[in-house]
């Protein structure tokens, strides 16, 4: 069965029914958590706007979201998913992840990256923000900006083009929004290799890889030869194990 067939949307009462139970944010954090998603919104739809039709409000994209904790997420996936659902690597962090077929939310957690960051960095960090609990905060939320954009892009994708393409651009996508708007990035060489691989189908197709991303029109010769970019080498390069994913495992 074609991927759309399987789509439904939540309603504003079922998206509120599905928080109360997995959400684990006090109502405070939560209203944080909207201000900041609708501020990501916001950037993201000032690099990308031009290329979706039909935008969301800055509230209803907060709205998307259901803040989980590592465990409730954990749980929440896996009985959420239908057998048609695999996650088979063993290397799958999904710290959120975009469901259409789920019912057109986002779910997850933001992931405790302060040890992956080098300690030249770190030591940069504690001497600037004054002690090591408020460097930690500010890598936290500087990772949840780039995690929220990263899903927002995901949300406005084409369901139908492969799993590496929409990857690849959402973190492309992040990146991009991230330096635009001077937010500092604390993100993974794997995740740097795909938004590099992006940046190479950008600079040989321009707008048209964008175009594509988003549902447009380019026409089926141009969009084969973006697609038969991802040739062996570069996949073994850029995401070793692809294949062994389904579109749902992002
Ligand atoms: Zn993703």
């Amino acid at each position: 069965m074609a991927n759309n067939e399987r789509a439904f949307q939540l309603n504003v009462e079922q998206r509120d029914a599905l928080r109360l139970e997995a959400q684990s944010l006090s109502p405070e954090d939560w209203e944080k958590f909207k201000q900041l998603a609708a501020e990501c919104s916001a950037a993201m739809l000032s690099v990308y706007g031009e290329y979706i039709e039909d935008t969301l409000t800055s509230e209803e994209m907060a709205e998307k979201f259901v803040v989980m904790t590592p465990e409730t997420y954990s749980n929440f996936w896996k009985n959420w998913d239908d057998s048609k659902i695999q996650i088979i690597s063993s290397s799958n962090e999904g710290y959120f992840r975009y469901s259409k077929n789920l019912g057109d939310f986002v779910g997850g957690y933001v992931p405790d990256v302060w040890s992956h960051v080098d300690k030249g960095c770190r030591e940069r960090l504690i001497a600037e923000r004054g002690d090591e609990v408020s460097a930690r905060d500010y890598v936290q939320n500087t990772t949840l900006r780039y995690c929220l954009v990263h899903e927002m892009i995901h949300v406005y994708q084409d369901q139908d083009i492969p799993l590496w393409l929409m990857e690849c651009a959402a973190h492309y996508g992040a990146r991009k929004v991230m330096k635009v708007q001077d937010w500092d990035l604390f993100d993974y060489d794997k995740h740097r290799k795909m938004a590099n691989f992006y940046l190479h189908l950008v600079n040989k197709y321009g707008n048209d890889v964008h175009r594509l991303c988003f549902g447009q029109e380019v026409g089926e010769t141009k969009k084969q030869q973006i697609l038969a970019e991802f040739t062996d080498s570069f996949r073994e390069k850029i995401m070793p194990g692809y294949g062994t994913r389904t579109r749902n495992d992002k």
